[in-house]
């Protein structure tokens, strides 16, 4: 039985990465921001522990973090998956915008993990997985300040590595393409079509299918792969 920290748990893909990993066994806190109603129900449904908390802001995300330690006895695997999105022009991007995207999808990873690491290096081991996406990698047009977000996880993402790694510490990153979440509900059927038009298998991918990807990457069989990152994307992203 592993302990299991995920941030963004209430809703999408950290809602399927607290089932998964409860479906393994693990013990599970998970992290959200306002969804009472539905990150009470995922508690009643999966026995999984529930922390409201922003980790955008360094205080919040590091007493969220105690709290977990606390309630888990240690944390195993931290799966940094919260986040926002938003689709401006980039010169209507506002300051207060940016420092909100850039706070909640990059900074809240680095308080995370800063705050589990020393106890996952006196234990030689831990297994630290951040949800990027593919905008990261490519860009999005109208998401300058969540492509910068995303792809600042990636710098993270190996730069830990390299740091954690004599520490038996391995942290990597999966990049969601476009997956079934309310992230995307607000999508016209003309984009979600040319989306997956765009994408070689044809369709948007599940919750599911990325905590699969992140399980593996938090599993022992993956112990020999760190700094690495892992598309989950249908293929778009190639
Ligand atoms: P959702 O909008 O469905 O869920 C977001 C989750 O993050 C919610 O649990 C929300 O809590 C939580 N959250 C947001 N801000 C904060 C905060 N400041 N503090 C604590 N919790 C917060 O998003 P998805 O499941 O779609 O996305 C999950 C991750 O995957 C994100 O990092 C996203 O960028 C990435 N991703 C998603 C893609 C997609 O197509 N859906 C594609 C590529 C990457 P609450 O419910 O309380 O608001």
């Amino acid at each position: 039985m592993r302990r299991v920290l995920i941030s963004g748990g209430s809703r999408g893909i950290g809602r399927a990465l607290v089932e998964y990993f409860r479906a393994q066994g693990d013990a599970v806190a998970f992290i959200y921001r306002q969804s009472d109603d539905a990150a009470a129900e995922l508690s009643a449904k999966t026995g999984a522990r529930a922390i409201r908390a922003d980790v955008s802001d360094p205080d919040e995300a590091r007493r969220a973090a105690g709290l977990a330690i606390e309630t888990l006895g240690g944390v195993d695997v931290l799966v940094n998956n919260a986040g926002i999105a938003q689709i401006k022009l980039f010169t209507d991007v506002s300051d207060e915008e940016w420092r909100r995207m850039i706070d909640t999808n990059l900074s809240s990873a680095f308080y995370l993990s800063r705050a589990v690491a020393p106890d996952m290096i006196s234990r030689k081991s831990g297994r630290i997985v951040n949800v990027g996406s593919m905008w990261g990698k490519v860009g999005a047009s109208c998401e300058v300040h969540y492509s910068a977000s995303k792809a600042g996880l990636r710098g993270l993402t190996m730069a830990l590595a390299k740091e954690l790694g004599p520490s038996g510490i391995t942290v990597n990153c999966v990049e969601p393409g476009v997956i079934e979440t309310d992230m995307n509900a607000a999508l016209d059927e003309e984009t979600r079509a040319a989306l997956c038009d765009e994408t070689p298998l044809c369709r948007m991918g599940a919750p599911e299918e990325v905590a699969a990807a992140v399980g593996f990457l938090s599993s022992e069989e993956a112990g020999f792969i760190t700094g690495q990152i892992l598309g989950v994307d249908g293929g778009y992203a190639i």
